[in-house]
């Protein structure tokens, strides 16, 4: 299972200054399927001081050129899909078709748009008497979480390296191995030692040796709101570039005339995929009234067909969550919403039948689910949904917005003009209609305590550039 022992730093694989080591445990059976190094503030400073000797060379070089090298990347990517699939799934958990598809998929598609990109983008324009150049914004200190492991490295480093910016990466300490396989990627894809650094290790040392250090230019965070925050602060202190991808409590909004069951449907599965460890979930349903029973029962017959099972198994459709400590956490709240009053329509509490080893939870659902309830309020990040009744359109949109974040979301109705009419006045970063697909080059990102900045794309692009005006 395991690609190297090391850190990649400076286009080399080394072990960390301190001689430490982090455990990597599969969910599934708890057995310890390998180890990477637990970087220090040292090796943080060793991959900084490679990004910053490489950063002018590579802002130097055509952006033709740089595209190439993402498209190699791109290739290199795709040539280990097999091994980025199994990877995801022993250290995440995550059903193996669904790692196929998606942690190994997304990202190959993904760097596709940027080996595009970085050819196509105008990183000079004239206006009037000035000629403005777009540069790349340095040393980029990318810190990443464990859901989508590797899909979030690479929206942070395609764009930054597509942008001619160098860079240090600290994955998640749950899923380092993918992130091995990342920067064996990268090497391959023959990109200059020091362009591309890696430092595993634990988040409150490597992480904030990364965020805090005085030779990265920009932070760009994914993960909680609460260490984003800490993040932002930091950053902020120093005067630097921050870009915050944080959590959510995405809306579903089924409005009256929509097909319900499709809407549940989907509803359903969006929450359920990846066991609910999904930033963008949608997982508060809003139903009008007179529909509200039938969706109740609709989405409790959907959520039976999501079995939790071995996720190496192609059959299985809900694997384990990702530790301990996040079944924890999830069943928590599922306590939490009994106790407040909420009805336990599907899932519960306790461990799903024949699955005591391993981090298992039952997909669950509420009904009768009130917008003030703990588990309407709070990012739960597991297999679990909410259902909130609303009156009419207008109390659907108070509900909908009422929430600290504004990640995404989605708008069902019978006329998609009605939809459309609706998502304009949401407060949040991406609204699906009517089941829109996954669009790799939309903007990403979040309103409110969501986020601060957009990844994905164009928008994704500029993020990682900065200005500088000529006049004539
Ligand atoms: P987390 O915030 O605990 O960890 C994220 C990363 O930050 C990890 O690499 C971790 O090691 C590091 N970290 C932890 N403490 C740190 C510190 N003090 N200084 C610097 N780095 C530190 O989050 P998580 O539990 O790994 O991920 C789940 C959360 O991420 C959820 O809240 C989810 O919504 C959010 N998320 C958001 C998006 C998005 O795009 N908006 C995407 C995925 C996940």
């Amino acid at each position: 299972m395991q690609a190297h022992n090391g850190m990649y730093i400076d286009g080399d694989w080394r072990p960390a200054a301190g001689g430490g080591t982090i455990e990597v445990v599969n969910p599934a059976d708890e057995e310890v399927i390998g180890a990477v190094p637990a970087g220090s503030a040292e090796d943080v400073d060793a991959a900084v001081r490679a990004a910053r000797a490489a950063l002018p060379a590579w802002a130097a070089t055509p952006p033709a050129e740089r595209a190439a090298r993402i498209g190699a990347l791109r290739d290199a990517l795709a040539a280990r899909r097999e091994a980025i699939a199994a990877t995801v799934t022993a250290e995440l958990g995550a059903p193996i078709s669904f790692s196929q598809a998606v942690h190994a998929g997304l990202p190959v598609t993904v760097a596709g748009t940027y080996a595009a990109l970085a050819a196509e983008h105008p990183f000079e324009e004239r206006l009037g008497n000035s000629l403005v150049l777009h540069e790349p914004v340095g040393v980029v200190g990318a810190i990443t979480p464990w859901n989508y492991p590797l899909h979030q490295i690479v929206a942070k480093a395609a764009p930054a390296l597509a942008a001619g910016c160098t860079m240090v990466l600290k994955p998640a300490e749950d899923t380092p191995l993918v992130a091995q396989l990342f920067a064996e990627a990268v090497h391959e894809a023959g990109l200059p030692p020091g362009v591309f650094n890696l430092v595993t290790g634990l988040g409150p040392v490597a992480g904030q040796a990364l965020a805090g250090h005085e030779g990265v230019d920009m932070v760009s965070f994914t993960g909680s709101t609460a260490v984003g925050r800490r993040i932002g602060a930091l950053a902020g202190g120093a005067v630097k570039r921050v870009a915050l991808e944080l959590g959510g409590k995405s809306a579903n909004v089924i409005l009256p005339g929509a097909d319900l069951a499709r809407a549940v449907k989907a509803g359903v599965a969006n929450v359920m995929a990846n066991s609910g460890q999904t930033c963008s979930a949608w997982t508060r349903m809003l139903v009008h009234t007179d529909r509200y029973d039938e969706a109740v029962e609709l989405a409790a017959a959907a959520t039976a067909r999501y079995v939790p099972g071995d996720p190496a198994d192609p059959a299985t459709r809900l694997g384990p969550v990702v530790s301990a400590r996040q079944r924890e956490r999830v069943t928590g709240y599922i306590r939490t919403g009994i106790e407040e009053g909420a009805t336990l329509v599907a899932g519960g509490p306790d461990a799903p039948e024949g699955r005591e080893r391993g981090w298992y939870v039952r997909p669950t659902v509420f009904a009768d689910v009130t917008p003030e309830m703990t588990i309407a309020r709070e990012e739960i990040f597991g297999p679990v949904l909410s259902i909130l009744r609303y009156q009419d359109t207008e109390d659907a949109l108070r509900i909908a917005d009422d929430s600290v974040y504004g990640l995404a979301g989605a708008v069902w109705a019978g006329d998609e003009a009605e939809a459309v009419a609706f998502a304009r006045r949401l407060r949040t970063g991406q609204v699906d209609i009517n089941g829109g697909r996954f669009n790799p080059l939309a903007p990403f990102g979040g309103y409110k305590q969501s986020g601060v900045g957009r990844e994905l794309g164009p928008h994704g692009l500029t993020e990682y550039l900065q200005t500088k005006s000529l006049q004539f």
